[in-house]
């Protein structure tokens, strides 16, 4: 192969954990004379945190020092704090009193730092194979002009993210989709006959889902259904949030399985189907003050399972069971987003031979350095940068350790 398409590191994708990593290389590549060649290859068109997510006045679920550097090197140029400054902003933000930045404002310090990197990234090349050979791994992407292109690197580290997840009985269609896509999907929807939407899940998402339609369609009433009984508050207290420190990923690797799953069970709502507490107020003072003004907007189907769902011309059709009675109401709306959750994006459809790796169901096992494991137990030069939840604790899926992470990728990188 054509040396110059022979890399030290390929990273798939290029969200924020390969961003990370190119920073970190960068900075690497500054000071060292022994410079890594690195390319990235990130199948959407330009770089954009998700785009059809970005709802106005949403807010990070986390405190903004959890940058792209910060916990790794907080001199480094690509700080959030840094591109408040260059952006003119840095007294205004400090004004607010936050950790938390508008999403629109972290999405924004995202774009700025990829545009910022001198590491080159390829965007619009999704890539389709991973293929092990010898000590090299050769990777195949359809480029901008869906050719197939081969590249080689010694080194591969994934960072593909996680993928929506829909529930297996419900049919995506025009009017039915994940929230995931909320922004681009409601532009397709031409009429609004009903003025009601339904939203599934009791999480984060459900929650701005809500306020989302409650500004923006002024007219609409909104179903939330959930089995639940109320939406359960987030918890960020001191304590509880340090399970997201860097240095907790070595005893949750380190530890078994048995202790992971009580960890997991005590502590998911750090992170699972839980909703910022002052959101959850924020929606029940919307819903009291509509029934003071007799104009009812927000029904809460909660303990609420939904039985039916079909899409129609003009509308959506719901079967909604109420738990504790049994019985059942139907319902007919324009359109029902499911803020049902992600999941890690799957690799073994883009590893040539996922036989050869070690997998626990559809999650590969890997080292403390994030390399994927082989059925041999040794370790392979193909990194997972990210979705590591089982082996290394929940921050594997967010932005709490992703700078130390890409810090850690590298060092196992280069000290080979
Ligand atoms: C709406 C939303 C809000 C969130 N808010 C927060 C938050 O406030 N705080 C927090 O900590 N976390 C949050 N998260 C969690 C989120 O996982 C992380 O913030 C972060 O995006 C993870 O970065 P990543 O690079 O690992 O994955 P992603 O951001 O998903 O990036 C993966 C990239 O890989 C690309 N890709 C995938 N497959 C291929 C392929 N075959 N070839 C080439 N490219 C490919 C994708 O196009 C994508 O750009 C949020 C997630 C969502 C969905």
């Amino acid at each position: 192969m054509n040396v110059e398409k022979q890399y030290d590191v390929v990273g798939v994708g290029f969200g924020p954990s390969n961003l990370a990593l190119s920073i970190a290389i960068e900075e690497y590549n500054r000071l060292s004379s022994n410079k890594i060649k690195a390319l990235f290859l990130e199948s959407k068109s330009d770089f954009n945190w998700y785009p059809d997510m970005m709802l106005p006045d949403s807010n990070m679920q986390i405190a903004f020092p959890k940058d792209l550097a910060t916990f790794r090197n907080p001199k480094s140029e690509y700080t959030f704090f840094n591109y408040l400054f260059e952006k003119g902003r840095l007294p205004d933000f400090v004004n607010l009193k936050s950790f938390y930045p508008f999403r629109v404002e972290f999405a924004d310090y995202l774009k700025w730092a990829a545009e910022k990197i001198q590491i080159p990234v390829q965007y619009s090349s999704k890539v389709t194979t991973i293929k092990q050979s010898d000590n090299l791994i050769d990777l195949s992407y359809m480029n901008r002009a869906n050719v197939q292109e081969n590249i080689r690197a010694k080194n591969v580290v994934i960072g593909m993210g996680l993928s929506p997840k829909m529930p297996q009985s419900i049919q995506p269609g025009v009017r039915i989709f994940h929230n995931r896509s909320i922004l681009d999907s409601i532009k397709r929807v031409k009429d609004f006959k009903h003025n009601k939407v339904a939203i599934l899940g009791a999480g984060q998402s459900a929650a701005e889902v809500i306020t989302y339609f409650y500004s923006e369609f002024p007219e609409m009433e909104i179903h939330t259904i959930f089995s639940r009984f109320g939406l359960t508050p987030s918890d960020s207290t001191p304590y509880n949030n340090q399970i997201f420190d860097p240095e907790i990923v070595n005893d949750w690797y380190a530890t078994n399985q048995e202790t992971r799953d009580l960890l997991f069970n005590y502590h998911k709502t750090t992170n699972y189907s839980a909703v910022d507490e002052d959101l959850i107020n924020k929606i029940y003072g919307l819903q009291y003050k509509d029934s003071v003004i007799n104009k009812k907007r927000i029904y809460m189907e909660n303990a609420s399972v939904l039985t039916e769902c079909e899409e129609k011309q003009d509308s959506v059709h719901l079967k909604i069971k109420d738990l504790f009675t049994q019985n059942s109401q139907e319902l007919d709306v324009d359109i029902l987003v499911c803020a049902t959750g992600f999941a890690p994006t799957s690799m073994k459809n883009i590893l040539s031979q996922p036989e050869d790796y070690s997998f626990n169901g559809d999650s590969p096992q890997v080292t403390r350095n994030y390399q994927l494991e082989l059925k041999n137990n040794e370790a392979s030069s193909i990194y997972l940068n990210g979705c590591t939840e089982s082996s290394h604790g929940f921050s594997s899926t967010l932005l709490s350790v992703t700078a130390v992470r890409a810090g850690e990728i590298l060092n196992s990188i280069i000290s080979k």
